[in-house]
């Protein structure tokens, strides 16, 4: 084969992939290409090690027409969340997110007992336990069945369905409609974008706010968090886009926030395009204008992050492979799933790094997908003294480092692999 050919080639197989899932243009533009990996929420239990494992292509290219980041949906979301081991309770930074969240909405909104406040995908109550507090109806809306069974438990009202539009119709037609409605790190998880916020439209009482929390592009791209990229995870939002979308069901973003969480996200405020009452805030246009000068619109911008994050690849290694050289032991902290995406992207295995261990008990005695990595509880930590604690979810680094301050009486150092590697 020529030259020629091959580019040829390579062209068509871009047109195998799938089209943009928002606007429908073939997509073009590669941001990155993480190779093969496994679905990163796949735990595996002692008898599945000895078994082959399914790696699916970990691609994502971005839409020249919408602006949308996006990988390939391989998998259904069915087989996602069937049984999904992520409980956010889990996180006592993220349970003060969720509580001081719920006390701003309802000063803001002025939310009382005759309100609704819908959460979509709600996963244990962790957010909505703050309303039911406060004695403001919810409703919360959660396709894991295991995990909605715990909110339900604590009494608060969950349905276990994906949400869409149909289903959307389905509540409306219950007559229930929503003054709030919120759906925190969900938007990225959506195979069908348009049926969801089309959804969030038919939901909304006419004068209702919607929420909508997800991981900033920009901050993705900035600060090399390619660990952020997995499968369940098939789109990566800027606001250029996010607005976008909105717009094309009819409503209008009126006011972002920048937060902390999940390594910088955005909050986007949203209401009915006719519901001029609440103009669109200075935050919004300051935002936008931010990503056009960032180069967000230009695919260039985009291609040159893939460069960006082989070269933190080659950084990691480095430092793992030194660590060993020298005799020193690493254990992991957590196993979150970006934690899968990093060790199968790098190949990091038992070679590199001794086990993690997690607070999950779900997750004790199972095994990280892919690298085969062991997870145990947190105690094995302090059984094991090692030289490196190598944090995963790098975004809680300091309350991680706090809880754990006791590892320095044994010498131990904290290692976090992104931004940058950071030995401390
Ligand atoms: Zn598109």
């Amino acid at each position: 084969m020529n030259t020629d050919d091959a580019g040829i080639a390579a062209e068509k197989a871009d047109v195998f992939a799938a089209p943009c899932r928002f606007c429908g243009a073939v997509l073009r533009t590669t941001m990155v290409d993480l190779g093969m990996s496994p679905l990163c929420e796949t735990f595996l239990l002692p008898e599945e090690l000895n078994r082959p494992e399914v790696f699916y292509p970990l691609h994502v290219r971005v839409c020249s027409e919408c602006l949308l980041a996006q990988v390939q949906e391989y998998v259904t979301p069915e087989d996602i969340f069937d049984e999904y081991a992520y409980f956010s309770s889990y996180s006592t930074a993220w349970l003060d997110h969720a509580k001081a969240y719920a006390g701003q909405m309802t000063e803001r909104l002025g939310l009382d007992g005759d309100s609704l406040v819908v959460e979509l995908a709600s996963n244990d109550g962790y957010l909505l336990q703050w309303f039911v507090e406060r004695g403001i109806p919810v409703l919360g809306v959660e396709p894991a069945a295991n995990v909605a069974q715990v909110a339900v438990d604590k009494g608060i009202p969950t349905r276990v369905e994906f949400f869409g539009d149909e289903y959307a119709r389905t509540l409306v037609a219950e007559g229930l409609k929503a003054d709030l409605v919120l759906g925190n790190n969900v938007l990225a998880q959506v195979p069908d974008i348009n049926s969801f916020v089309a959804g969030i439209t038919t939901i909304l009482t006419p004068g209702g706010t919607v929420t909508i929390e997800f991981p900033h592009l920009q901050r993705l791209m900035d600060g090399n968090q390619f660990d952020t990229i997995y499968h369940e995870h098939f789109s990566y939002f800027s606001l250029l886009a996010t607005e976008r979308i909105f717009a094309a069901h009819g409503l209008t973003l009126f006011d972002v926030e920048e937060l902390w969480t999940h390594g910088g996200s955005l909050r986007v405020y949203g209401r009915h395009a006719d519901d001029t009452a609440r103009p669109v805030t200075d935050a919004v246009h300051r935002l936008r204008d931010a990503e056009l000068a960032a180069g967000l619109d230009d695919m260039a911008t985009y291609e040159r992050f893939g460069a960006q994050v082989e070269a933190t690849k080659r950084r990691i290694l480095s430092f793992l492979v030194e660590a060993r050289d020298a005799g020193k032991s690493v254990v992991g902290y957590g196993a979150p799933g970006k934690g899968n995406t990093l060790l199968n992207y790098c190949g990091i295995r038992t070679d590199l790094i001794d086990f993690t261990v997690d607070r999950n008990p779900y997750k004790h005695g199972r095994f990280l997908p892919g690298t085969h990595i062991p997870v145990h509880p947190p105690e094995a930590l302090d059984a094991a003294k090692p030289d490196y604690v190598f944090i995963l979810p790098w975004n809680l680094r300091d309350e991680i480092a706090a809880q754990l301050a006791h590892v320095r009486d044994w010498g131990g150092r904290f290692v976090v692999p992104i931004p940058e590697v950071d030995v401390w």
